[in-house]
C-alpha cells in the first residue's frame, strides 16, 4: 500500500488569505481528507521584512472560517520557517561536504553587470559557474546542478513539463549573509515535514526543476507535484485587486456563506460531471487531483451568489440564525431573544438574499420600527383614509384571541370584505405602517412575527403620522 498522504499550506505572511491561496488549501485539505492523509498548516516567514503576525493571525481566521482544519502545524511551534534556520544551515552543510553545494564569492557588481548584459542580449541570466571549482571555504552557497541533461516535472495536472538543464543555473541556497533562499527552505521543509504531494500555485513551476535538483542533491526522493492554475478576472488576466475584492475576510465581511465560498472555490478549475452543488462530505468523497483543470479558471462572482443563495435558502434554521446574529449586532440592530421567532423571521427573507450582509438589510424592520415610511407611497397611502383603514384593522387585530399568521390573515380578508375593498388595498397600507416598505416577506406573516405588541405599535404610530399628514 502507498505511503498515508501528507500535504501541506505553505502561505506567505506577507497579506491576507486571497482566493487563490484558500483554493490551493482546500484542493489540499480535500486531498488529505479523500484519502485520510494528513493537512499541515506551514508559515514561510523568511521574507522577514513583508512578513507580519498579523496577517499570520488572518490567514489562520480566514481558514478556519472555511472550515479548512489542519492536522499539524502552525502555531504548533516548528513549523514557521523562521523557527527552522538550524534545520537548514544542517542541510546547506550537508551538501557543502558531499560536494553538491559550494562557496561563490562572485562581487554582487559583477553579477549585476552579467545579468544586464544577458538582458541585452535578450536572454535570462544564468550564473556562469565561475566558482565551481575555486574551493572557496566562504560566500553564497550555491547548488552545482549537471549541464547536460534535462529535469522533468511529471506534474499531475499538466503531465510533463521538461526543463533542460542549459536554461537553468547554480542558484543559490544560502546568501552570503547566513539566510537561506525561499526554494531552498521549501525543500528541506518538504522533505523535512514528510511531505508526499506538493499542491501550489503554477506560478510556482518555473521552480520546481530547481528544487527538484536539490531534492536530488540530498539523496531525497522527489514527492507527487501539482501545479493549480491562477485564479483569472472576467478579462482573463490574474486576478487582482483590479478586480473587486480577492481576500476570503472581504467575502466572509459581505456575508458570504463558508459552505458556498468551499463550494465555489472548489469548483473553481475542478469538476465532477456537470455537477454545482457539493456538500463538504461529497466534495471530500469526489475529490481527485487528476480532475482539476491546467488551464485558468475565471473568477466568477455571480456564480458565487448563486450558490450562496442556495444554501441560505437549504441550511438548517437554527444555523442560519447563527450566521446571521453576528450580522444583525454589526447593523447595529439586536436579533429577538426567542430564536424560534428570529428563525421564522429567517425562513420569510431566505428566499431572496444572496448574503448575510443582503438578509439583514432587507428584514431591517424585524429588528427595528421604521424610522421613515417610503417618500414615494406615503402621501399615496398614509392619507385621511388611509388613518381611517389603519384603524379599522388596529380594531380588527386588537379582538384576535391567537396572534397567527392564520388568524391575522382571516381577520384582515373578513374587513375587506366588509368594505368591499381588494386584499391589496390594505395589505399595502399595513405593509407601509409596519416596515416603511413597499416590499417585504408576506404581510400576514411579518405581523404575526413581530407579534401583537409591536404589530398594533407600528399599526398606531403608522395611523398617527396620517393623521397628522392628512
Ligand atoms: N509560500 C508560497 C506562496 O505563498 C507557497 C510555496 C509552495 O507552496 O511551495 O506562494
Amino acid at each position: 500500500m502507498a505511503a498515508p498522504i501528507r500535504v501541506r499550506f505553505a502561505p506567505s505572511p506577507t497579506g491576507h488569505l486571497h482566493v487563490g491561496g484558500a483554493r490551493t488549501a482546500l484542493f489540499n485539505w480535500l486531498l488529505a481528507r479523500h484519502h485520510r492523509g494528513t493537512f499541515i498548516l506551514r508559515i514561510e516567514d523568511t521574507d522577514r521584512s513583508r512578513s507580519t503576525d498579523d496577517n499570520i493571525v488572518a490567514i489562520v481566521d480566514a481558514l478556519r472560517w472555511l472550515g479548512l482544519d489542519w492536522d499539524e502545524g502552525s502555531p504548533t511551534p516548528g513549523y514557521r520557517q523562521t523557527e527552522r534556520l538550524a534545520i537548514y544551515r544542517e542541510h546547506a552543510e550537508r551538501l557543502l561536504r558531499s560536494g553538491r553545494a559550494y562557496y561563490c564569492d562572485c562581487p554582487p557588481e559583477l553579477l549585476d553587470r552579467e545579468r544586464a548584459a544577458a538582458q541585452q542580449r535578450g536572454e535570462t541570466f544564468r550564473y556562469s559557474g565561475r566558482c565551481r571549482d575555486r574551493g572557496l571555504p566562504a560566500g553564497a552557497l550555491r547548488l552545482r546542478i549537471p549541464t547536460t541533461g534535462a529535469t522533468v516535472v511529471n506534474d499531475l495536472i499538466h503531465g510533463p513539463v521538461t526543463f533542460e538543464h542549459t536554461q537553468l543555473d547554480d542558484w543559490i541556497l544560502v546568501r552570503t549573509d547566513g539566510t537561506p533562499t525561499y526554494n531552498f527552505c521549501v525543500v528541506v521543509d518538504d522533505v523535512t515535514m514528510g511531505i508526499t504531494h506538493v499542491v501550489r500555485g503554477d506560478d510556482h513551476l518555473s521552480n520546481t526543476p530547481k528544487q527538484i535538483l536539490c531534492y536530488e542533491a540530498l539523496d531525497y526522493a522527489v514527492p507527487e507535484f501539482a501545479h493549480v492554475s491562477m485564479i483569472l478576472g472576467k478579462d482573463r488576466s490574474r486576478l487582482s485587486k483590479r478586480h473587486g475584492a480577492t481576500s476570503v475576510q472581504a467575502f466572509r465581511d459581505a456575508g458570504y456563506v463558508a459552505d458556498a465560498m468551499v463550494n465555489y472555490l472548489a469548483r473553481l478549475g475542478w469538476s465532477h460531471g456537470d455537477q454545482e452543488v457539493f456538500s463538504r462530505a461529497e466534495l471530500v468523497e469526489l475529490f481527485d487531483i487528476k480532475d482539476v483543470a491546467s488551464s485558468g479558471a475565471v473568477f466568477d462572482v455571480t456564480k458565487l451568489e448563486w450558490l450562496s443563495q442556495h444554501y441560505l435558502k437549504t441550511m438548517d434554521g437554527r444555523r442560519l440564525a447563527e450566521l446571521v446574529e453576528p450580522f444583525v449586532r454589526a447593523a447595529g440592530l439586536t436579533p429577538p431573544p426567542d430564536l424560534a421567532r428570529f428563525v421564522g423571521m429567517l425562513d420569510t427573507l431566505r428566499e431572496r438574499a444572496k448574503t448575510l450582509v443582503e438578509m439583514v438589510e432587507q428584514g431591517r424592520f424585524y429588528f427595528e420600527a421604521p424610522s421613515a415610511y417610503d417618500a414615494k407611497a406615503a402621501p399615496k397611502l398614509l392619507t385621511a383614509e388611509g388613518a381611517r383603514r389603519l384603524g379599522l384593522v388596529i380594531e380588527r387585530l386588537e379582538g384576535l384571541g391567537e396572534f397567527t399568521t392564520a388568524a391575522i390573515e382571516r381577520a384582515v380578508r373578513a374587513l375587506i370584505d366588509e368594505l368591499g375593498l381588494k386584499l391589496v388595498d390594505l395589505a399595502q397600507l399595513a405593509r407601509l405602517a409596519v416596515t416603511g416598505r413597499t416590499a417585504s416577506p408576506p404581510i400576514f406573516d411579518v405581523l404575526a412575527l413581530l407579534g401583537p405588541v409591536e404589530s398594533l405599535a407600528r399599526l398606531r404610530r403608522a395611523r398617527e403620522f396620517a393623521e397628522r399628514a392628512a
